[in-house]
């Protein structure tokens, strides 16, 4: 059984323990307190707002050990307030949080609330099927280093991307019906991690 993790501290935190649940071999986890981190072989850090959610880090006090887990080598993965949560980077803001991906992002890339859209793309890297994907006040990523491995990109755009042990995406499967890309980080990043 692989137990994967959810950064369970604010954002889309339910739906990812949902789409987890309909994978087999697999245990979803609520991480919120330190000690959460010891039993997981992963973590899913959902999509809400980046700036609470890096306070939130700070409050409960896992913000250390989690950049530190994420440096060993703990399969992470950012959905977007998640990527930008991961990034080196954040274009126009002085702040960073875990800054463990060697990546920029911007935040609110494509505008607000409003310019929220959802297409379906093909990843070949993820699945020889399209999958939908859901854009909310989502961030991309203006530039990478060389050691990071582009994904996806929408109209010029990156919004998947990969570097060792840490997957972001700008968009949110979770609020979706479609488990691919849930899959393809436990069986790309988490079992490889284990064996
Ligand atoms: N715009 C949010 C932020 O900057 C991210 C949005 C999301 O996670 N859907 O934190």
């Amino acid at each position: 059984m692989l137990n994967v993790g959810v950064l369970d501290l604010q954002g889309s935190v339910k739906e990812h323990l949902n789409s987890l649940s309909k994978i087999k071999n697999v245990e979803a986890i609520k991480v919120k307190y330190k000690d959460d981190l010891e039993s997981i072989n992963g973590l899913i850090i959902p999509g809400g707002e980046s700036t609470t959610m890096g306070k939130l880090l700070d409050d409960f006090n896992i913000k250390s050990l989690l950049k530190e887990r994420i440096a060993n080598g703990l399969p992470v993965w950012g959905t977007c307030a998640g990527m930008i949560l991961l990034a080196k980077n954040i274009h126009n803001q002085e702040d960073t949080h875990l800054a463990t991906m060697d990546i920029t992002v911007k935040r609110n890339a494509y505008g607000r609330q409003i310019n929220s859209f959802m297409t379906y793309e093909l990843i070949p890297e993820i699945s020889n099927k399209k999958i939908p994907l859901v854009f909310i006040r989502a961030p991309y990523i203006l530039e990478t280093s060389s050691t990071v491995e582009i994904i996806a990109t929408i109209n010029n755009n990156i919004v998947a991307a990969k570097q060792n042990n840490m997957f972001v995406t700008s968009f949110h499967p979770e609020l979706t019906d479609d488990i691919q890309v849930h899959q393809y980080f436990i069986e790309t990043f988490v079992k490889t991690a284990v064996c």
